[in-house]
């Protein structure tokens, strides 16, 4: 992912170790950022919570860390950070630092307590902290997304200052939205409206994410509108005095959301020239990131990442169509291709689902990432020219993202899904997603191994056939 984000990093923990009793549900960690947002796993140690300091700070820039007897440094940038393990006085940006509980060192990984993260954030990012620590969810910069609701008589908008895409879950006379990955605040609150269709509506935050309960009078849906920055919140069609037209149907997020059928989540298409003629062909555009000039990442001193990722690209081509969905490339040789040119081959092929791919040498398995179109919290200047053109796609992205990640652990691929404005994902008024294949294993020279990449290749390829009916509602 050289072209806009350096991702430098050890194996992410997937499972946490030390638990005989399998917990209900694991801790997580959310934390939003003006460019990135994720979730960290969160491992007790000793009764306190631990979070691994590497891991949280790789979605911002070149991350590192060595060992030596005992004393684990950390280098970020051009700031550093040590710890010695067992003890609590550190050192961060060049200051001591000293920790509330021990410093964990376990299998060169290093540990801090949740506790003290947002000041080692703050000093090595130089950026606001805003931590609500009952809920473990973690802003910086400012990062925020609050919401309006407006009341009406024939249901409730919910307004975002920025696109989110919550989890939506309903029961009888409930809809809950559940946000992850979205920097969505509010005062923890409960309104009681004097409204025929719903009678209250909570604001809570938990372990990593954000709820908004409403509780209805009658079965109630949702709709999502203005490019996922409003949901509007109707009676479902049954219970409608006024029903709106029929809409296709889709569920939030595929392979989490359980969306009892009494109750769909729907989502209009945008009313363009396509939804009036004949469907579009499904086909995928393959982007193989770098090539020519740009060779990327060096992987390892024989390996450039312009190479990986057109093998790579070539390989997915023939595993798509074995499963009987037509590919096209954007590039096809060792030629150099503009970012800008990659998404305009894409918007004037009328693809369905845009793929854009990189390699690198760190870390495990794969990142799948998303367009983040927060544009409200970018620094400007940081990623210019801001395009929107996923806006209105970004919904059907993050699903398939999803997709892709369940396919991948089928696989026992272990996976991490993320949203970061990357290029030319913004750019792409389709479905699109970016995959970065890491190592396997100690050995890079796996990114480029023909059985491992096959492995990936028929995850994503299971992923587009899993995913056709929802992106295919949206065009
Ligand atoms: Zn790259």
């Amino acid at each position: 992912m050289a072209l806009v984000l350096v991702l430098l990093a050890s194996a992410r923990p997937f499972q946490r170790a030390g638990d005989s009793a399998p917990p209900i549900e694991e801790k997580q960690l959310s934390i939003y950022g003006p460019r990135v947002s994720y979730s960290l796993p969160v491992s007790e140690r000793n009764g306190q919570d631990y979070i691994a300091l590497l891991e949280a700070l790789e979605p911002f820039g070149s991350v590192s860390a060595s060992v030596d007897r005992g004393k684990w440094k950390l280098r970020f940038d051009n700031l550093g950070a040590e710890f010695q393990r067992n003890a609590r006085l550190g050192k961060v940006a060049g200051k001591k630092f000293g920790l509330p509980s021990p410093f964990v060192l376990e299998n060169n990984r290093g540990l801090v307590p949740l506790r003290a993260l947002p000041e080692i954030l703050a000093l090595m990012l130089g950026t606001k902290t805003d931590y609500h620590e009952a809920s473990r969810r973690l802003f910086l910069g400012g990062a925020a997304t609050r919401f309006t609701t407006d009341l009406r008589e024939d249901g409730l908008s919910v307004k975002f200052s920025s696109p989110v895409n919550p989890l939506i879950s309903t029961e009888p006379g409930k809809l809950k939205m559940t946000f992850t990955r979205d920097p969505v605040v509010s005062s923890p609150s409960t309104l009681r409206p004097e409204n025929p269709l719903v009678s209250s509506i909570t604001f809570s935050e938990d372990n990593g994410r954000a709820e908004l309960l409403v509780q209805g009078k009658v079965p109630l849906l949702a709709q999502f509108a203005a490019g996922g920055k409003t949901i509007d919140i109707v009676p479902a069609p049954s219970q409608a005095r006024n029903a709106p037209p029929a809409a296709p149907q889709e569920t939030a997020t595929a392979t989490t959301a359980a969306t009892p059928a009494t109750a769909p989540i729907t989502v209009p298409p945008p009313p363009t020239l396509q939804s009036l003629t004949a469907k579009p062909q499904f086909v995928v555009m393959l982007d193989a990131g770098h090539g020519g000039d740009d060779r990327g990442a060096l992987l390892s001193e024989t390996l450039e990442e312009k190479g990986v990722t057109l093998a790579f690209a070539r390989r997915l081509r023939s595993e798509l169509q074995n499963h009987g969905i037509s590919a096209v490339m954007s590039r096809d040789a060792d030629v150099s291709v503009p970012v800008e040119q990659r998404a305009a081959m894409a918007d004037a092929a009328r693809i369905a689902v845009f793929i854009s791919l990189h390699a690198t040498s760190q870390g495990r398995g794969v990142r799948v990432y998303t367009a983040m179109l927060n544009s409200a919290t970018s620094k400007p200047g940081a990623f210019v020219p801001w395009d929107t053109a996923q806006t209105g796609h970004v919904l059907t992205s993050r699903a398939l993202a999803s997709i892709v990640k369940a396919e991948l652990s089928q696989r026992e691929i272990p996976s991490t899904e993320l949203s970061a404005p990357l290029k030319p994902l913004n750019n792409i008024a389709a479905t699109a997603i970016a995959i970065e294949i890491a190592p396997s294993g100690a050995d890079v020279g796996s990114v480029n191994a023909t059985v491992y990449q096959q492995r990936i290749a028929a995850a994503i390829a299971e992923a587009m056939v899993v995913g056709r009916t929802r992106v295919e509602a949206e065009r």
